[in-house]
């Protein structure tokens, strides 16, 4: 019995593949490395670099290692670039998982997890969101999210096969231990820019948009530590194995903070000022997203451990400074 993550060389892959590792379970990875690093994969993990569009080596893979449960990651994430080349974001997140789900099927896989994202909730004002509010994504990113998980719940219903869809609010931080964090070339998201630009890596960091409708008129978040969002990963797959029937949960802490209140963040945890401009909205972001996270609890008993911003920030500004020395992301910062 093995678990085979898509994207476990990524960022929230690779803090899975650690956690399955923690708890005794034999893991096999499936990534491409068109973003992920075979670095970044636990030693003890078995790295096939494949693509998941590849049925057949899919399901070699799978008769191979006996795998009897998926977690998903791979895939696309971020919203701009999927509103200027929607095709790539329904190839890559749509088509692809509907590929890897169609072998999950064809060789008996009952237990699927899935990433799937806070985006599928497009704008929804400042209470916390739950899993039944409409879905109406803002972004094709969002919607390619959204449409693997009507594919996952259709198979559901069809096949011996149950899922589990987590909605990821915005995932930050990196492995407490240092083994892993978000090494990602490029990186879009608010705490890996504004950690960057804390450490000069870049010339400063932009905010998208300062006449939102919110307290500040910057967008809110509901950021989320990535160690605790692996653990939710740990305790669905167990009640996926004994028995549970395929759900969609929230993943998030059910507290919003805006760009401004990330950056003030980050600048009392450095110490330093951080250099910050003020710009046009970002094409696709909706105003505010908070999870209401009840379900995730009711249901598989999550309990998060790094609920603080300031433990979040922290962490991913000490896994910057380690990707920093050793100033090539292409040699190990692990091994
Ligand atoms: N943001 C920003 N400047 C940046 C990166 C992000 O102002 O350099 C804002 C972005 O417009 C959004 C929030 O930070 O309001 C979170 O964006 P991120 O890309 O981290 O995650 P998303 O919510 O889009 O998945």
């Amino acid at each position: 019995m093995a678990v085979l993550v898509t994207g476990g060389a990524g960022y929230i892959g690779s803090h899975m593949v650690w956690t399955l590792l923690e708890a005794g379970e034999e893991v096999v990875v499936i990534d491409r490395l068109s973003t992920g690093f075979d670095w970044a994969v636990a030693p003890d993990a078995k790295l096939v670099v494949a693509d998941i569009a590849d049925r057949e080596r899919v399901e070699e893979i799978i008769r191979e290692h006996g795998i009897d449960s998926i977690i998903h990651f791979a895939g696309s994430v971020v919203v701009p670039e999927s509103v200027a080349d929607p095709l790539s974001y329904y190839e890559n997140n749509t088509a692809n998982s509907r590929t890897l789900i169609a072998a999950a099927v064809a060789t008996g896989v009952r237990h699927f997890i899935f990433s799937s994202t806070a985006a599928v909730y497009g704008s929804v004002g400042d209470e916390p969101v739950t899993e039944e509010q409409p879905q109406n994504p803002d972004s094709p990113y969002g919607m390619s999210k959204l449409m693997t998980e009507i594919i996952l719940r259709d198979v559901a219903k069809a096949h011996d096969f149950a899922y589990t869809a987590l909605r990821y609010f915005n995932v930050a931080g990196a492995d407490p231990k240092g083994r892993t964090g978000q090494s990602t070339k490029g990186a879009t998201h608010l705490i890996k820019v504004a950690c960057e630009a804390a450490l000069g890596k870049r010339d400063g960091i932009e905010v998208f948009g300062t006449d939102y409708p919110t307290p500040d008129g910057t967008c809110i978040r509901d950021y989320i530590h990535v160690t605790d969002l692996a653990n939710a990963h740990l305790l669905a797959l167990k009640r996926l194995r004994s028995g549970g029937g395929s759900i969609v949960a929230n993943c998030g802490y059910g507290r919003g903070y805006s760009v401004l209140e990330v950056l003030d963040c980050v600048q009392k945890v450095t110490g330093r000022p951080l250099p910050v401009s003020y710009g046009a909205r970002r094409p696709g972001d909706a105003v505010a997203v908070v999870a209401n996270p009840g379900r995730a609890r009711a249901e598989f008993g999550w309990q998060p451990e790094h609920d603080d911003l300031e433990r979040i920030v922290s962490s991913a500004l000490a896994w910057e400074e380690k990707l920093g020395r050793l100033n090539s992301p292409a040699r190990s910062p692990v091994r």
